[in-house]
């Protein structure tokens, strides 16, 4: 007689989960929300069980800061985490109803209703743990669960908390892993991870594959497409990532642990408080950030190394030249380079 092992009886029966993010712009408006629907109905056509992550539209949450603004220069935390939680509130509830609409049963959750708990951190939560109870139960009653990005409660004080901008992928990433899912996709206003923000530098190249570690030093140095906290959660416990464009079908970028390193994996840069810096991402960098600079001389823009570590060196330039720099030093190094170049 054929004997189920263990492990195989607790799989059977098991749907695989798989974990959807939306961003702002995905949800940007009803039409979008509706192709999102559809995108959603034919991840379960294909027998998934879907949890979907939704960030607020558009540009909502700028716009409930903005709004604060115009009352008071220093907002409660509590009031301001009140207010901006609202913002996931709109998009959830509205693509429950578009599935709904298709004939899908779903429920939406804020991120207290989904057992996202959190510090006490107001604005920069971070997640403790995520309890789940509700959204597994409505999974297991056959449907589409939406929650709400990027906030939480905290168990203690029962406060709703956020956490910090960006943080619905992070929302995502951590509900994939305590679901056990197979995967959670990014799915964004781009079609992957690219070697330098596409918006910037239009010779940009998608990388079909990336790994967790210059995943991180990539998002932590600018690369936003990606919060570095989520991708920090996706490395500890090993779920893949997919991050992919919400408006096609392509490929986009997978982040796991044996994708093959780059001596240049790509190019961030930010510009925080009036200081420029253009980072070059991957084992490599020292030993090519010579010609960067060489270029950067020869252009006539002031540049300066600040910090050197294994997987990046950090140039600083002057704040309106830094696109123009980026896009010099992408045309110079040609990002991806692998790290072993095929005899
Ligand atoms: P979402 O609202 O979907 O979370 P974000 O605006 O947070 O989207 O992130 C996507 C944006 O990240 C892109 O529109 C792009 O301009 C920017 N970005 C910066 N660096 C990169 C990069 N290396 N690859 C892809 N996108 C990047
Ligand atoms: N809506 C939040 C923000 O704009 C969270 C997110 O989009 O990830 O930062
Ligand atoms: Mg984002």
């Amino acid at each position: 007689m054929f004997v189920l092992s263990d492990k195989t009886l607790q799989t059977v029966g098991k749907m695989s989960v798989v974990v959807q993010k939306y961003g702002g712009s995905s949800v940007g408006d009803v039409d979008r929300i509706e192709r999102v629907a559809d995108r959603i109905v034919a991840t379960r056509g294909s027998g998934k069980d879907v949890v979907v992550v939704v960030s607020a539209m558009g540009e909502t949450t700028d716009e409930l800061v903005a709004l604060a603004a115009q009352i008071t220069d220093s907002p409660p935390p509590r009031e301001m985490d009140m207010l901006l939680s609202a913002g996931e509130r709109v998009s959830m509830s509205l693509l429950a109803m578009a599935l709904e609409v298709r004939g899908v049963p779903a429920i939406s959750y804020t991120g207290s209703q989904a057992g996202i708990l959190t510090d006490s951190s107001h604005g920069e939560a971070r997640i403790t743990r995520i309890t789940g109870e509700r959204v597994k139960a409505s999974l297991e009653e056959g449907r589409v669960v939406i929650v709400a990005g990027f906030q939480g409660v905290d168990p203690q004080s029962r406060e709703i908390t956020t956490l910090g901008r960006g943080g619905s992928d992070t929302t995502a990433v951590a509900l994939a892993v305590s679901l056990d899912a197979d995967l959670c996709e990014i799915n964004t206003d781009v079609e992957g991870v690219f070697t330098a923000d596409p918006r910037v530098v239009p010779d940009a190249v998608k990388l079909p594959e990336i790994g967790y570690h210059e995943m991180l030093e990539f998002a932590a140095a600018g690369a936003g497409v990606l919060m570095p906290h989520s991708v920090e959660f996706a490395h500890r416990s090993g779920v893949p990532l997919h991050v992919r464009s919400s408006f096609g079908v392509a490929e986009g970028t997978w982040v796991t642990a044996d994708a093959p390193s780059f001596t240049i994996a790509g190019l961030a840069h930010r510009v925080v408080d009036d200081q420029a810096v253009v980072v070059i991402v991957g084992a490599g960098s020292s030993s090519l950030v010579a010609h960067a600079l060489a270029a950067l001389d020869e252009a006539g823009i002031a540049a300066a190394t600040i910090e050197t570590t294994d997987l990046r060196v950090s140039i600083s330039v002057p704040d309106q030249q830094v696109e123009d720099a980026l896009r010099l030093i992408h045309r110079t190094l040609k990002p991806p380079i692998p790290s072993r170049v095929p005899a």
